[in-house]
């Protein structure tokens, strides 16, 4: 057995943990139905009230319905006003509060702790430590392993299963060749590989003189191989470059630029009679933000950050109205969510959360999300749920509406749990009982109902610096036990007076160590 790859030594010394504590615990009410799939919370009634629901509605349109996922990069829990931002902190976000007052806000859906992870980990339904992706791809960075290979991307399954599909915006999941959304699947990607940041630096002389006004170090940051090109790819192989980001400008009008392809494709992929996915991905509002040229001063706050939230929720409108206008409503799911918490580093330039910590690390203000589904006549308009949603389920739950689950991988460990009949039911309830979080490859923590225990913390060593200046620890004696319920910023340890559930959080990360033996991780140099 390789005992030299660290992350398969850790999940042996959770599996070491005895057999007793290895089953999932007496609160735990999933089942598992197949070795390689997460368990999930039988909901039989429910299950079967959605599918009804669902071929109803497939009689009617004849089609599978489209899914279109909108994911902001980098925007905190507390930024959309319906989840306690908008016009309270500066910049008003009536599309997203909309969407989530004619659907449903869940107020306990997690991402990972950084953007590659959650987008990876949307695309695959597993965790990033099984597919090697376990922090972002940065400048200068080789992978030795194709991360892809083998892995069965939702595109494959969506392309396989009838559906076109298009990425729109920021992919960070690999910009050699192979890696490439069109090389994965996609039928069409539109956008920039990586995150804004790593153009920014190159263009931005205000901000980063030391680099952008040496041509010295220019030079040799370009060759690192960043890309700062929009480009239109197809599954084909053709390949064009639209334009290149010369300046700060250019950066501050790409996404009106991505929005607009989307409203425009939208109107295509309606009439082609195919079912279609859409991911679109936004720029913003991942530091650095520059406000629209059109746009600057459109918050009350005036503040970049906050003019280009404000962009994209108007977006977002921009978007909900083309799915209007091509008269697909009815029939098309959707999301908006972000990618992880927001990035503290970049403050002022970054998001709010209510919660502990942010960007980077596994605390609450890291990995707790909005999420917003919405999908005229089949979400009861209204709802909240606080039952935990990863957005690994998005995987899952997509592969389900397209009924494709028979094309769901056997020969590897899915994370994800289909959450469609969750999503859909007028009194739904959730279908995953754990979240597991890593930071690449330690399991530093779980939540179950209201609780969450770390075995591991990451400490910022300065305020807001959570990813240039924070340590990852071990915590002592005891785990660290908080219920989310009264102290959602995980500053009470309620261990002691909370035996019972600590020792059964203890037997979940054990269950969850265990799926490792069978399924090892990948690692692809990150
Ligand atoms: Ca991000």
């Amino acid at each position: 057995m390789n005992i030299k790859n660290p992350i398969l030594a850790a999940v042996l010394v959770l599996a070491s943990i005895p057999p007793s504590l290895q089953g999932q615990s007496a609160l735990n009410r999933s089942v598992r139905t197949a070795e390689n799939m997460e368990p999930a919370i039988p909901r039989p009634a429910q299950d079967k009230a959605v599918a009804e629901k669902l071929a109803a509605l497939e009689k009617k349109t004849g089609k599978k319905p489209n899914i279109v996922w909108l994911l902001v990069d980098d925007m905190g829990f507390g930024d959309p006003g319906c989840y306690g931002g908008g016009k309270a902190i500066g910049a008003d976000t009536p599309h997203m509060d909309r969407l989530a007052m004619e659907g449903l806000r869940l107020t306990s859906c997690y991402s990972q702790n950084t953007c590659t992870p959650t987008r990876s980990a949307m695309l695959t339904g597993r965790l990033p430590v099984r597919t090697g992706l376990t922090r972002p791809i940065l400048a200068g960075d080789t992978l030795t392993v194709n991360p892809w290979e083998g892995e069965t991307s939702l595109p494959q399954i969506l392309g396989e299963s009838g559906y076109s599909t298009l990425l729109v915006g920021k992919w960070h999941i690999g910009s050699a060749k192979g890696m490439r959304p069109h090389e994965v699947w996609f039928d069409e990607y539109y956008g920039y590989y990586g995150a804004a940041k790593e153009t920014s630096q190159a263009v931005d002389p205000a901000r980063y003189p030391d680099l952008a006004l040496d041509e010295e170090k220019l030079a040799s940051y370009e060759k690192m191989g960043e890309d700062h090109s929009l480009v239109h790819g197809f599954k084909s192989g053709k390949l064009d470059e639209i334009s290149v980001v010369k300046n700060t400008e250019d950066m501050a009008r790409a996404d009106m630029v991505l929005t607009e392809f989307s409203v425009k494709k939208i109107k295509e992929l309606a009439n082609a009679g195919k079912p279609f996915f859409l991911e679109h991905a936004f720029m913003k509002v991942h530091t650095d933000n520059y406000a629209h040229p059109d746009h600057t001063g459109m918050s009350a706050s005036k503040y970049p950050y906050k003019d280009a939230l404000c962009e994209v929720d108007m977006e977002i409108g921009m978007i909900m109205k083309a799915l209007e206008e091509a008269g697909v409503l009815e029939n098309t799911f959707v999301f908006v969510t972000s990618d992880n918490g927001p990035q503290m580093d970049g403050w002022p330039d970054a998001g709010y959360t209510p919660f502990r910590g942010a960007k980077g690390t596994t605390w609450e203000g890291g990995v707790r999300v909005p999420g917003i589904a919405y999908w005229k006549g089949m979400i009861k308009p209204g709802r909240v749920s606080d039952d935990v949603f990863d957005l690994m389920d998005l995987f899952n739950t997509a592969v389900h509406l397209a009924g494709a689950d028979v094309k769901l991988p056997k020969d590897r460990y899915l994370d994800g749990v289909d959450q469609t009949s969750f999503l859909l039911h007028d009194e739904g309830l959730g279908k995953r009982e754990c979240v597991f979080f890593w930071y690449k490859s330690d399991l530093m923590a779980v939540r179950m109902r209201e609780y969450k225990e770390h075995v591991k913390v990451i400490l910022p060593h300065s305020t807001f610096m959570h990813i240039d200046m924070a340590t990852v620890q071990d915590t002592a004696t005891a785990p660290w036990l908080f219920n989310l319920y009264i102290d959602p910023k995980e500053e009470l340890p309620v261990g002691p007076r909370m035996h019972a559930s600590l020792a059964s959080l203890g037997a979940e990360m054990g269950a969850h160590g265990a799926s490792f033996k069978k399924y090892p991780p990948k690692k692809v140099g990150l």
